[in-house]
């Protein structure tokens, strides 16, 4: 979707099509101070993100604002019900419906807004967006954000698509051999409803950072979380600080992968900090893989070794154009560590680096 200009925006809230509202009033706020030559607009994703690196970077390139280009990138996620990390088709909580996390963070006005726990709203980024220009909050949970979202006309859909239900169906199924959820068996069949033996904590997001044509950077990261998470279980993705981070003066960042260790580790607001004391994009995101391994004391939380045995992947650009991906593993299970860029040229999936190898 186009942003509106402020005499269109006008217009629109007149007409309330609630949900597509958008406010185009960032240009008043002060813009940094770089010659335009010196920028370079650059647009980061988390892999999934090809489709959404492109749509930011036209956006950008048209005049638009950073936050406006990435939330209109990651609404293509939410949108598509193949993508079960995100939006509409995102796998669902232990009850078989799909709570959505999302955060956005706009970095010439040094505001942001989040939703956690929303049900049956597809876009929970242009909600986020709502939360931070049209409340004085930063972040709305539940069944508030649900009436929040509805107050601003958007539609209430089911978001749990067959695909979707059906893999939780057979998770539930085959979760215990002592409770009453079977998977199809013969009755000769002994040991059914036993884990799945190849079931591991599934994660899923989309981060996507931006630098825009007048040097301005934002952020938003959007998920349905950690798969068949408790009701109410709230990951990383809409929090300010963890999930995401941006200082328009130094650098953007994000995370997907296990919540809870950037929950405990504020890593995003960390790497903008380290790039603000000159790391790499690169050396940043590696540097908040090395502060969780090395900060948790949990012992099922590691492998034989002692390291961190999940998975928690960063992003990162900075002011000049400057890129970077680091992950805790690749390899083996984990496989490729893969990010989206757009760099102005072409939208392309790089490799990023990683803490440990499988
Ligand atoms: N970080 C998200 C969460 O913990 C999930 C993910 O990125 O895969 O909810």
């Amino acid at each position: 979707m186009k942003s509106l200009k402020r005499r269109d925006f006008l217009r629109a809230t007149a007409l309330a099509s609630a949900g597509a509202v958008v406010s185009k009033s960032f240009a008043k706020f002060p813009i940094e101070k770089l010659e335009s030559s010196e920028i370079k607009p650059i647009v980061i994703a988390s892999a999934n993100g090809l489709k959404a690196v492109e749509k930011a970077m036209e956006m950008i390139k048209s005049g638009s604002d950073a936050l406006d280009a990435v939330i209109a990138g990651v609404n293509i996620n939410e949108d598509d019900p193949e993508d079960m990390t995100v939006g509409y088709g995102g796998l669902p909580n232990e009850e078989g419906v799909v709570e959505l996390d999302a955060a956005v963070m706009h970095g010439p006005s040094y505001r942001a807004g989040a939703v956690a726990s929303l049900r049956n709203i597809k876009n929970p980024s242009k909600v986020a967006r709502l939360v931070m220009e049209r409340t004085d909050h930063v972040l709305i949970v539940g069944e508030g954000a649900l009436k929040f979202a509805k107050a601003h006309g958007f539609k209430e859909e089911n978001l749990l698509t067959d695909k979707a239900r059906e893999a939780w169906l057979k998770w539930k199924e085959n979760l215990s051999k002592e409770d009453d959820w079977l998977p199809p068996h013969n009755i000769e069949d002994d040991d059914i409803g036993e884990i799945i033996k190849s079931y591991y904590r599934h994660y899923g997001t989309i981060h996507c950072s931006a630098l825009d044509l007048s040097g301005n950077l934002s952020v938003v990261t959007t998920t349905s979380g950690l798969q068949f998470k408790i009701p109410g279980r709230v990951g990383d993705s809409p929090i300010i600080g963890a999930g995401l981070y941006v200082d328009n003066e130094v650098g953007a960042a994000g995370s997907t992968g296990r919540g809870e260790a950037n929950l405990l580790n504020c890593s995003s607001v960390m790497i903008v900090e380290w790039m603000r004391q000159g790391k790499s994009p690169e050396e940043a995101c590696l540097l908040a893989c090395k502060r969780v391994n090395e900060r948790c004391r949990e012992k099922r939380l590691k492998d034989e070794k002692g390291r961190f045995k999940h998975n928690v992947k960063f992003y990162a650009i900075n002011k000049k154009g400057e890129y970077g991906c680091a992950s805790m593993w690749s390899g083996g299970s984990y496989g490729k560590i893969q990010f989206a860029l757009h760099d102005g040229k072409e939208a392309r999936i790089l490799e990023g680096v990683s803490l440990f190898k499988a």
